[in-house]
């Protein structure tokens, strides 16, 4: 198998043809003419589209490398593709195991489902409460490193007991992404992201993505898409695709920038829980070690309280307060603003870009000296 860099700048690119672009440019449509019987490939704008075709084809190829049976299905935002699995594949009287700790609007689709009559259970991302919940389930939804608590579950362990009980598995990618982490290589049956995030890392478009090696599986996530309607633009996803090229360059860099900041926020008096996947010292380091190939961007720490949170914050010059992960320049936000996640008040989610390492060190300490000195 070819390297990561290379699968990236080529995955879902069309070989190269005389006096044609690498990577076309977005289709804009909604009706393709369509003469006779309606058959495809391409029938209306909502249904299929090239330029999800080979973003799709890309995805497949970064989330399940070689493998033919790989569909990937792309969605407008990441909460459309988490809520087309959720919505797609459990029925009235089912139950699903949701982590207490994923990302807010996943777990506020609890009160959706048990609208529609499904069972939702929910477990931490730590420890063997998801094991614990299975019995009965026909859905266990995973978010492996959790957000924001950047907590890891063993990928593997769980869907072998999951699909030992008959439940499907999912796995959100977003943090990771396919070049950190392959989850369907771990035996899930999904691998849900954001593309939002990393994986277009920019910071300028939403995007969400479902890939599966089940045709089965797949149909149903495609036949939701077709009637919800959550799909992409086709310029999100040609941004998207285009970003892909840069992919491994980005991660790798923001997953050393991480390292590095993590690895001096340990130093801090004035700084507790300090949470990163690739640090050495971290609860969750060996399950990630041995699931995960880089470590993402996001590093989560504790100030002393919601004040001390805000004065660094508002001191940081280079770092944009800002929801949202992953992109290219660093972001950080005080994460019980939102309310919804068991945080304390102090707690900062921060994502660090691919600027210069030096820089990045230079704005956070500088920016923990100017909060400390406040106090
Ligand atoms: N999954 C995770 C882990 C997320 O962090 C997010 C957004 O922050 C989503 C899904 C939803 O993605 P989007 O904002 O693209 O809808």
């Amino acid at each position: 198998m070819q390297g990561d860099s290379t699968r990236s700048v080529h995955a879902g690119r069309p070989p190269a043809t005389a006096y044609e672009p690498s990577l076309p440019g977005p289709v804009f449509v909604s009706h393709y003419h369509l003469p006779g019987e309606a058959t495809g490939p391409y029938t209306y704008g909502r249904d299929e589209n090239p330029t999800w075709d080979r973003l799709e084809a890309a995805l497949s190829e970064l989330e399940a490398p070689g493998d033919p049976a790989a569909t990937t299905l792309t969605f407008a935002s990441g909460m459309g593709a988490v809520a087309a699995v959720l919505l797609s594949q459990v029925r009235a009287g089912q139950t699903v195991v949701l982590p207490s700790d994923s990302y807010q609007a996943t777990r506020s689709l609890r009160e959706r489902l048990e609208s529609y009559g499904v069972g939702v259970r929910l477990a931490p991302t730590v420890g063997d409460a998801q094991l614990a919940a299975l019995d009965g389930a026909r859905l266990l939804w995973l978010e492996t490193p959790s957000n924001p608590g950047l907590d890891v579950c063993d990928i593997r362990r769980l869907a072998d007991a999951a699909h030992a009980v008959g439940a499907l598995v999912a796995v959100d990618n977003t943090l990771a992404t396919p070049l950190g982490q392959r989850p369907l290589d771990l035996g899930a049956d999904f691998s849900v992201a954001s593309g939002t995030k990393a994986l277009s890392g920019h910071g300028d478009l939403l995007l969400g993505y479902v890939t599966t090696r089940s045709a089965e599986l797949a149909t149903g996530v495609r036949q939701w898409r077709k009637t919800a309607g959550a799909i992409p633009g086709p310029m999100e996803a040609w941004l998207a695709h285009r970003s892909l090229a840069t992919l491994a360059l980005r991660v790798d860099r923001q997953a050393a920038n991480a390292l590095a900041l993590a690895g001096e926020l340990l130093k801090r008096p004035e700084v507790t829980g300090v949470r990163h996947p690739g640090l050495p010292s971290d609860p969750a380091h060996p399950v990630a070690v041995a699931q995960m190939r880089r470590f993402g961007s996001v590093v989560s720490f504790a100030l002393p309280d919601q004040a001390h949170a805000e004065r660094f914050l508002t001191a940081l010059r280079l770092t944009a307060e800002a929801t949202s992960f992953g992109s290219v320049q660093c972001t950080a936000e005080r994460r019980a603003r939102w309310g919804g996640d068991a945080v304390p008040p102090g707690f900062i989610r921060f994502s660090v870009g691919v600027e210069d390492p030096e820089d990045i060190l230079d704005d956070v300490l500088g920016a923990l000296d100017e909060a400390a000195a406040a106090a």
